[in-house]
């Protein structure tokens, strides 16, 4: 991993990553490009896609002996982040709209707390969607997103999403049937039409100035067992355990195929996927910081500058500060 071997030569020992300290622009472009480098193999941007090709369990060719620094690094991009979303906030132009997809216990919440720890709250609107509400089901089901989209200048964060449309819905047909939409619309074709409708509205929304990322945690089915039994063995693990969630690893392999359809469908190079190898979450979240990292960097950000009259103004108003008690 490149941001590891970094580490380990030291080349960016220097900096103090538990320091408030910004990070130096120059430091700052290097490490943006490893975290280019880092997310790209999980990058998804066409039909091409084949979910047997992404191994839930790979870690690049690190070991957990590489633990230790993955953390650095991952402090170092928190920081990196941290200024990126700065900018984004002051530019006030842009919008960010993070998707975070997964199976249960895949690690999509101590993903989004790990990688967002370091930015400013004001600038960042997350969301969990949950089963439909009767308002919610009562409009068509773009509605609650489009809703919830981050303004611009912010990061927002879809934990569960429209996507859920094309797999939860997909995997269990009752939960079209409570959507009531008029029969003659509920063909064969529907999948297919709503990929098309999501396709759609995402191209919108970047020609509307919102950068789409969207993220499948993929953990596997081993794995996901591992963690619902140390729910219900450790007593502060009890909330995070629900009956449902066992029940649904009855249709694992639905909802691979309805993944992998999906993903197909709606990777495109401007609201492009990440395919994150979910088994191991230290790896997780340095794919996913890497891949905000990338995102952020790739909208060409930076403060705003200031008019002729401005600066004139700053410097009168010095001078007043100055003279004055
Ligand atoms: P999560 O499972 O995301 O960690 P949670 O356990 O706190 O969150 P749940 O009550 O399990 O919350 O809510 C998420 C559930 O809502 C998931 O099982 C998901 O499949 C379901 N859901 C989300 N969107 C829809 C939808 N459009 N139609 C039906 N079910 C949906
Ligand atoms: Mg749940």
């Amino acid at each position: 991993m490149p941001w590891l071997r970094t580490l380990r030569q030291g080349k960016v020992r220097s900096l103090d990553v538990k320091s408030e300290e910004p990070v130096k622009n120059k430091e700052m472009k290097g490490f943006i490009k490893k975290a280019r480098k880092l997310a790209k193999p999980f990058r998804v941007t066409d039909g091409s896609f084949r979910l047997k090709d992404i191994d839930p369990g790979d870690t690049l060719h690190f070991t957990s002996e590489d633990k230790p620094r993955a953390k650095e690094a991952l402090a170092i991009g928190i920081s990196v982040l941290a200024e990126l979303q700065n900018m984004l906030y002051a530019q006030d132009q842009w919008a960010v709209l993070m998707i975070f997809q997964a199976m249960d216990a895949a690690g999509k919440d101590s993903a989004i707390k790990h990688v967002m720890s370091g930015v400013n709250p004001q600038g960042c609107q997350v969301y969990s969607f949950k089963a439909p509400s009767d308002e919610e089901l009562d409009h068509d089901f773009m509605w609650r997103c489009i809703i919830r989209l981050p303004e611009r200048g912010r990061i927002g964060i879809f934990n569960r999403s429209y996507y859920e449309e094309t797999l939860v819905v997909r995997v269990h047909r009752e939960f079209l049937e409570k959507q009531k939409l008029p029969p003659e619309l509920v063909t064969k074709h529907i999948w297919e039409e709503r990929f098309q409708d999501i396709r759609h509205i995402e191209r919108y929304l970047t020609r509307n100035g919102v950068a789409i990322r969207k993220f499948f945690l993929h953990v596997s089915k081993e794995e996901q067992k591992k963690r619902f039994l140390e729910r219900i063995e450790e007593p502060e693990k009890h909330w995070k355990f629900s009956v449902n969630d066992i029940k649904e690893r009855e249709h694992w392999d639905d909802y691979m195929k309805a993944y992998e359809d999906m993903i197909q469908n709606t990777a495109t190079r401007h609201a492009p996927w990440y395919v994150v190898p979910a088994d191991n979450k230290w790896f997780t979240r340095v794919v996913v910081a890497a891949a905000v990292i990338e995102a952020l960097s790739s909208l060409d950000l930076h403060y705003p500058k200031v008019s002729k009259e401005k600066l004139k103004e700053l410097a009168a108003a010095k001078r007043a500060l100055l003279a004055g008690k």
